[in-house]
């Protein structure tokens, strides 16, 4: 029955020059979505309305899943569209619509029309109560309630007419592409990809860089990370996967600096790394899966001398969450499964018995300056040796 789809979008924030910034970003991401699907689709923007319509067979349930993973989206509506061929014409495909859609009739209805075009000889009350009447004569089970109808019949008179009773809940945020790109470090774990998906549907692109230590990471290691990689692209769009050989930088820290600072020493550097690329590629921030207090490098105090490295802003979209609230969002989005499977990450490999909770900046300092030039070779050539893989959805 359904070949289009009517889209429908928050306006608030969007008006004057953004509006066509954020519809345009929107087509852009809904034809990004729908080219993962099979057949062939139009999606277009017409007097202030985005369609997505289907030109060839489609899977209807894949493409509604597609649509539904695209940010600043509010609802989506399975829509008829029909010719203008007169008032009657009108009705017989209102009858076949609601024939179709509502197999059991006894249900109470109202109609909604809306004439966006002026010339159409039945000004919106007419419509509604003459479709209103033919619907009743035509079905007599069926009954008004103009107050809560289980049918909300919208007619939409514009170039085509639109006819749709139905919307699938969307994610709201805003389309990627309209908030500018950050970088995400991107661990295995549950948190990061969480992370990742939340500040993507504030609009923003992802790029995002993992690091990698093998031997005591594994190749199966890595492709976990690449797999999250995927499931966020799917809602974020194409991401660039900057894996970073973190190992020797690890074996170094390890070797020269405190046990119960490792953690932190290795955090700087990642983040070092990470702003590294982040810059060189026009991302205006850092984005962790962080939350306060989860583990002894995400104290407050650990945060901010990790943080200290770094001139980008780094977000953390679950500072304030519980682990749980977490759980529920990668379970939603799809990344649990993948993250709860049990490969090492390498922090995991190089942890302390009682790290520092609270560390010292200086002290901090001072250790890292045992390090000495060794480490910048080092952190060149972990840059220069980067694998880049391009991960879509
Ligand atoms: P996650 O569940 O995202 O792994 P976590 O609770 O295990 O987080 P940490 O290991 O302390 O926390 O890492 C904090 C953040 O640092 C992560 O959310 C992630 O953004 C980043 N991070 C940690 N390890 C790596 C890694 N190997 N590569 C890239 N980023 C990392
Ligand atoms: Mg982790």
């Amino acid at each position: 029955m359904f070949k289009a789809f009517l889209i429908k979008y928050g306006e608030i924030g969007v008006k004057g020059k953004n509006k066509h910034l954020f519809e345009d970003a929107l087509v852009r991401q809904i034809r990004y979505a729908l080219s993962k699907v099979e057949g062939e689709f139009k999606v277009s923007k017409e007097q202030g309305r985005i369609y997505a319509e289907a030109l060839s067979n489609f899977d209807y349930d894949e493409a509604v899943e597609a649509i539904k993973r695209v940010f600043g989206i509010i609802g989506i509506c399975p829509v008829v569209q029909v010719e203008d061929n007169g008032f009657e014409d009108l009705a017989n495909k209102v009858i076949e619509y609601v024939d179709a859609v509502y197999p059991d009739k006894n249900i109470t209805f109202k109609v909604n029309a809306r004439r966006a075009r002026k010339d159409y000889p039945l000004e919106s009350m007419e419509i509604n109560r003459e479709i209103g009447h033919i619907l009743l004569e035509r079905f007599p089970e069926m009954s008004v309630d103009v107050h809560n109808p289980e049918l909300m019949l919208n007619i939409e008179v514009r170039q085509q007419i639109n006819i749709y009773s139905t919307e699938i809940k969307g994610l709201g945020g805003m389309p990627v592409g309209t908030g500018g790109k950050a970088m995400l470090l991107l661990s295995g774990g549950i948190d990061s990809p969480v992370a990742g998906y939340m500040i993507a549907k504030r609009g923003v692109e992802l790029e995002a860089t993992y690091f990698h230590a093998p031997p005591y990471t594994s190749e199966r290691a890595k492709q976990k990370v690449v797999d999250l990689a995927r499931v966020v692209s799917k809602y974020a769009g194409p991401i660039n996967l900057n894996v970073v050989n973190f190992t020797d930088i690890q074996l170094y820290i390890y070797e020269q600096c405190p046990h119960d600072e490792l953690t932190i020493i290795m955090k700087r550097y990642m983040y070092k790394i990470a702003e590294h690329f982040a810059k060189q590629n026009g991302a205006l921030g850092l984005v962790t899966g962080e939350s306060i207090g989860q583990v002894s490098s995400q104290t407050m105090y650990s945060m901010q001398v990790i943080n200290e490295v770094c001139t980008l802003p780094a977000y953390r979209p679950l500072i304030a969450f519980d682990k749980q609230d977490i759980i529920d969002i990668a379970e939603k989005i799809g990344t649990y499964e993948i993250s709860i499977q049990p490969f090492e990450d390498c922090c995991t490999t190089f942890v302390a018995k009682h790290p520092v909770t609270k560390p010292n900046l200086n002290v901090i300092k001072r250790s890292e300056s045992k390090l000495n030039e060794k480490i910048d070779e080092l952190v060149k050539t972990a840059i220069e040796t980067v694998e880049v893989i391009r991960v879509e959805g």
